[in-house]
C-alpha cells in the first residue's frame, strides 16, 4: 500500500515539473529575442574563391585601360601587357575615371625581376594613391633596406608597416586595403581625419592607422578639403606591373 502511494505521488509531480521546465525554457527563449536583430538584412554578395566580389567594380581585369586616365586627363599611356598593366616609364601616373570615397581596394603588383643594381627607394618604386593623396608605397622591400617608414606598405613618411610581408622581386603581390575616406565641414576645416588598414599578401600591416594629411616627401604632411577623388598608381621611374585591380565603393548612398 505506501509503495502504491508513493508510486501515485511521483507520477503527478512529473507533469508539473515537465512544466515548470517548459515554461523556463520559453522564458528564457523570450529573453534572448530581445536581443536579436532583424534588420537590415545584409544584401548578397557573392564571393567565389580566387575572384571578385560580385558587388564590386573592376578596374582593370587585362582587357585594356578604359577606367583610366593619365594625370592631366590625357589618355593613360601605360602598356597593357598579358593581364598585366605596367607603369609607362616617364609617363606619368595613371588615375581613375572615377571618384572613390571610403571603399575596400583589391590590388596586385609585381617589381621588377631585374633588380639593376638597384637599392634602396630606387627598387620597385611605385605608389597607390588614395584619393590621388595618401599614399600606400609600392616598393621592392625584399631584402633591400630603406628608411621603414617608406618601405613597402608603409603610409608613406606616416606610417610604418607593423611587419615587412614582401614577397622577392619578379613575385606577383597583394595589397587589400581598407579607406576610410576623411570629412570636411562647409569652411572646409577637417571633422574627421583619414583611416587605413592594409592587409599585404594577406597580411596584416597597417591597422586602422590615422591618415595625417596629403603625403609629402618633405615636410610634415596636412590636410586640404577634398572631395570624393580618383585612385591613383604613380610613375617613379620603375617599371612596376599591376594586375587584378577592384573596388568595393564604401560610401553611402
Ligand atoms: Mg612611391
Amino acid at each position: 500500500m505506501g509503495t502504491r502511494l508513493l508510486f501515485l505521488a511521483v507520477a503527478a509531480a512529473m507533469p508539473v515539473a515537465a512544466v515548470a521546465q517548459d515554461d523556463e525554457a520559453a522564458r528564457r527563449r523570450a529573453l534572448a529575442a530581445e536581443t536579436e536583430v532583424w534588420e537590415p538584412v545584409p544584401p548578397v554578395v557573392e564571393a567565389p574563391a580566387d575572384g571578385v566580389p560580385s558587388d564590386a567594380i573592376v578596374l582593370f581585369d587585362g582587357s585594356g585601360l578604359d577606367e583610366w586616365e593619365g594625370e592631366e586627363g590625357a589618355p593613360a599611356a601605360w602598356r597593357v601587357d598579358g593581364d598585366a598593366m605596367v607603369v609607362g616609364m616617364g609617363t606619368g601616373g595613371i588615375r581613375t575615371k572615377r571618384d572613390f570615397c571610403d571603399m575596400q581596394l583589391h590590388i596586385e603588383w609585381r617589381t621588377p625581376e631585374e633588380i639593376g643594381g638597384m637599392d634602396g627607394q630606387d627598387r620597385g618604386n611605385s605608389g597607390v594613391f588614395l584619393q590621388e593623396r595618401y599614399e600606400i608605397q609600392v616598393l621592392d622591400s625584399y631584402e633591400n633596406e630603406t628608411y621603414p617608414n617608406g618601405q613597402a606598405a608603409s603610409v608613406y613618411k606616416q606610417h610604418i608597416p607593423l611587419v615587412n610581408a614582401s614577397r622577392p622581386p619578379g613575385e606577383w603581390q597583394s595589397y587589400d586595403i581598407i579607406f576610410t575616406a576623411p570629412r570636411f565641414d562647409a569652411d572646409g576645416d577637417l571633422e574627421t581625419p583619414a583611416f587605413v588598414t592594409v592587409l599585404h599578401n594577406g597580411v596584416l600591416v597597417q591597422n586602422h592607422v590615422e591618415i595625417h594629411g596629403t603625403t609629402e616627401w618633405i615636410g610634415a604632411p596636412s590636410y586640404t578639403a577634398h572631395g570624393c577623388a580618383p585612385l591613383s598608381l604613380q610613375d617613379h621611374a620603375s617599371e612596376v606591373a599591376f594586375r587584378n585591380i577592384w573596388v568595393r565603393d564604401l560610401s553611402d548612398g
